[in-house]
């Protein structure tokens, strides 16, 4: 048996995580009160993430502002951070806009960039001085129709898209076309055109995937068009370049290496599958040869967060101009919308073994007190190691064992994850699983109620509490 018969992906866990996960009296204690499974959230690493993306734009002098993307994770915690480290939040319902407003968050450190903005909202906006990115023309004539109503003259920003790479465009179902937004700015939005109550602000990008490339890309393109404007007399005050800054999950690039290499071997069948039922994580085979790439996030890579924003401001154009002096030249304020990476450290997810079974195929299946809407995302799997925590002592013999842990949902594919792990030994009924790293999109974003089981209890560690736990409610 060769040590890489299930590689690990070891994940990067912050110290409160491991003081938690090493803590079985709090975890039983909190299944007695809580059931299972349980989202544990901890907003100190939140404000540290901020204050990295912030020294960052402080290096390269750069005006900014940072909006927490909300709908990466529903806790008001969250929000309340943020307005205490002040600092903004990106919302995209009427729910999420009105709690934010609840919380008393300054109107002028929100934004609304919901992909769909009916009156109601576009009011709510408006009547508290919140910033609408603009999608399409139906949204403008909506917003101009309500400020004329309320005898206003909102700033609003132009969401962008369609930009160039590579000499193709890229494709967004989002936003306006970059080749027809220099005439909208010019010759529709603004007095005696077609939206007179309009008045433009900046621009708003933001792009699918994770690419710094792309980025830089769309955001010299936007500054150059900004600069087309400026020579008509328009000035543009903010570009936002959006979300999807990258969050680093795992501690060695070898190991994942080695992942992909297994699971190459294992799809050409010339090893035993580590993913259940085989599966491809989304390559697809082509005549016995592995061809696609993964449908996964890149949970390792060398650029997350602060470094990943250094490099779009460091990056030059073909001048040789910096991203950051073209912004300060034109005295421009940079925004971002980052969700996942400002959450990164921030959450746990504790699950509760109920059963152990044998499946047909000679597979260990450790059945979880959760079902798969609650660590899911738009990934195929999510490629992290969790802990076993034991919570008693077993009779089982301490044999390396390799699971699956399958969910309560009656569906064939309740699988939480698609890996098989690797643990010391088999668990028992009540022992726990702990999945690290999950606040960013695992915990809420697919959470349904299939079968009627409540939503995942959310407790938010108060660090001045001296490790005492309150219950955050989001759903209300
Ligand atoms: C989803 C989204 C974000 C956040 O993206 P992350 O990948 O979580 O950083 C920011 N802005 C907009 C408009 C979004 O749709």
């Amino acid at each position: 048996m060769s040590t890489i018969q299930f590689p690990p992906l070891t994940p990067i866990t912050s110290p409160w995580m491991k003081d938690l996960m090493e803590n079985k009296k709090v975890v039983r204690e909190l299944f007695e009160q809580y059931g299972s499974p349980i989202n544990v959230l901890n907003t100190k690493p939140f404000r540290d993430n901020y204050k990295a993306y912030r020294s960052v734009f402080e290096t390269h002098n750069v005006q900014h502002q940072v909006f927490f993307a909300r709908k990466a994770n529903k806790c008001r915690a969250f929000v309340k951070a943020a307005n205490h480290h002040g600092f903004g939040v990106d919302t995209a319902s009427f729910e999420e806009l009105e709690q934010c407003l609840q919380m008393g968050c300054d109107p002028d450190k929100l934004v609304l960039t919901a992909a769909v903005k009916n009156e109601q909202l576009v009011r709510l906006a408006l009547n508290n001085g919140v910033l609408i990115v603009l999608d399409n023309k139906d949204e403008c004539a909506l917003v101009n129709r309500v400020a004329d109503d309320l005898g206003i003259k909102p700033t609003v920003a132009i969401r962008v898209s369609g930009f160039n790479f590579n000499g193709q465009k890229l494709y967004s179902r989002f936003g306006f076309d970059i080749e027809k937004v220099e005439k909208l700015v010019t010759h529709q939005v603004g007095p005696n055109h077609t939206y007179p109550n309009l008045r433009f602000g900046g621009f708003h990008f933001h792009l699918d995937g994770y690419s710094i490339q792309q980025r830089t890309a769309a955001l010299f393109q936007t500054l150059r068009l900004a600069q087309k404007l400026k020579q008509k007399g328009i000035d543009t005050s903010f570009i936002d370049i959006g979300g999807g800054l990258l969050t680093n999950y795992l501690s060695s690039g070898d190991e994942w290496q080695t992942f992909w290499n297994e699971l190459n071997k294992a799809l050409q069948g010339e090893r035993e599958p580590l993913t259940f039922g085989n599966n491809a994580l989304g390559f697809t085979m082509h005549q016995g040869e592995v061809k696609g790439e993964p449908n996964v996030y890149p949970y390792y890579n060398e650029t997350p967060k602060g470094q990943f924003l250094d490099r779009i401001l460091s990056s030059k154009n073909e001048q040789g101009v910096t991203a950051a002096s073209s912004i300060n030249e034109m005295e421009i304020e940079l925004r971002i919308e980052p969700g996942r990476s400002l959450l990164d450290q921030t959450g746990l997810t504790l699950a509760k073994v109920a059963h152990r079974k044998k499946d047909q195929r000679g597979n260990w299946l450790v059945g979880l007190e959760m079902n798969r809407s609650q660590l899911f995302s738009s990934s195929d799997d999510f490629l992290i190691d969790p802990t076993f925590m034991p919570m008693q002592s077993s009779g089982q013999p301490r044999v390396p064992t390799a699971v699956y842990f399958t969910g309560a949902y009656c569906l064939e594919g309740d699988i939480i994850l698609k890996r098989k792990i690797m643990l010391p030994r088999l668990p028992e009924i009540g022992d726990a699983i702990a999945f690290p790293n999950t606040a960013g999109y695992m915990m809420h974003f697919y959470e349904t109620r299939s079968h009627l089981h409540p939503f995942t209890t959310n407790l938010v560690i108060d660090s001045n509490l001296n490790g005492e736990f309150i219950l955050n409610q989001f759903e209300e």
